[in-house]
């Protein structure tokens, strides 16, 4: 196991559920943090909540959609936060749940532009660096989505696999530099992702997890940590991660 106590990491949608849960996992290891997200006072409160660990934190409020913003806030980030170690890249949503046909095209936009525009954004601007001092480590966060199609999924598990096919690429991409590139594609988490995927009903919200007891924010958080820790030779290329009791 590597440390990373200093190393600094940039965590997209870390105002909530895995990236949050990523966020103080690393504190405690000591890692730096850039914490982005869309909701400043959800970052300023985790913000607190890690202070009290003395953790070294920077914020970024940020919409992953915005490539001029993405571009701009990366290029700006003040000297002593600019050498990014590990990007997580985790802003994500789905939104509804419809047949393809019957689909709303704003929430197909939403997704697809948060999903993989987003992503791709973060790592364009962020992986020169890396290749530049020789060292760095990406983690995507897919999902089971990406593997499995399910009925009314269509539009958030062709993002996902595009997540899984943007991953594999960026590793043939980088092959022969020392960057590495994860896939942590996870089964159903409980987090704030339901409440969103349903404009905030919470009994549909609810009922996606009847019969099934959700991984938690922590359950990943622990997977994402033990890949980013793997000696620097070794590459744990994709996880699958599943509830026990999920098809
Ligand atoms: P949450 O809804 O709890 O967190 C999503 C995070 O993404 C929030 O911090 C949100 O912050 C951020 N986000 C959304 N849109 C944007 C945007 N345009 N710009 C910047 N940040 C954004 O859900 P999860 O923690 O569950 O989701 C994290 C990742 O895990 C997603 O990629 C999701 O697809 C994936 N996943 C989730 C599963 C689950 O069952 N929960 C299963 C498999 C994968 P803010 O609103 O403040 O911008």
């Amino acid at each position: 196991m590597i440390s990373i106590q200093n190393q600094i990491v940039l965590i997209t949608g870390a105002s909530s559920g895995i990236g949050a849960a990523c966020a103080r996992i690393l504190a405690d290891a000591g890692a730096k943090l850039i914490l982005a997200a869309r909701r400043q006072e959800r970052l300023q409160q985790l913000a607190a909540e890690l202070d009290n660990k003395s953790a070294d934190i920077h914020l970024l409020q940020l919409d992953v959609r915005d490539r001029l913003a993405v571009e701009s806030a990366i290029s700006n980030l003040p000297p002593e936060w600019s050498d990014i170690d590990i990007l997580i890249n985790n802003a994500g949503l789905s939104r509804g749940l419809d047949k393809l046909h019957e689909g709303d095209t704003q929430d197909w936009d939403e997704m697809i532009d948060t999903n993989i525009k987003g992503l791709l954004y973060l790592t364009r601007y962020v992986v020169p660096g890396m290749v530049k001092r020789n060292r760095g480590h990406v983690v995507n966060i897919g999902s089971i989505a990406g593997h499995q199609i399910y009925p009314k999924g269509n539009v958030y598990c062709g993002t996902k696999a595009a997540v899984k096919a943007i991953s594999e690429g960026l590793k043939q991409d980088l092959l022969g530099t020392p960057i590495r590139v994860t896939s942590v594609d996870p089964g159903m988490v409980e987090t704030e992702f339901s409440q969103v995927r349903f404009h905030g009903d919470s009994d549909r919200a609810q009922q996606v997890y009847q019969g099934v007891t959700p991984l938690t924010p922590d359950d990943v958080a622990d997977v994402i940590f033990f890949c980013v820790t793997r000696p620097t030779h070794v590459n744990i290329n994709e996880v699958i991660l599943m509830p026990v009791d999920q098809a």
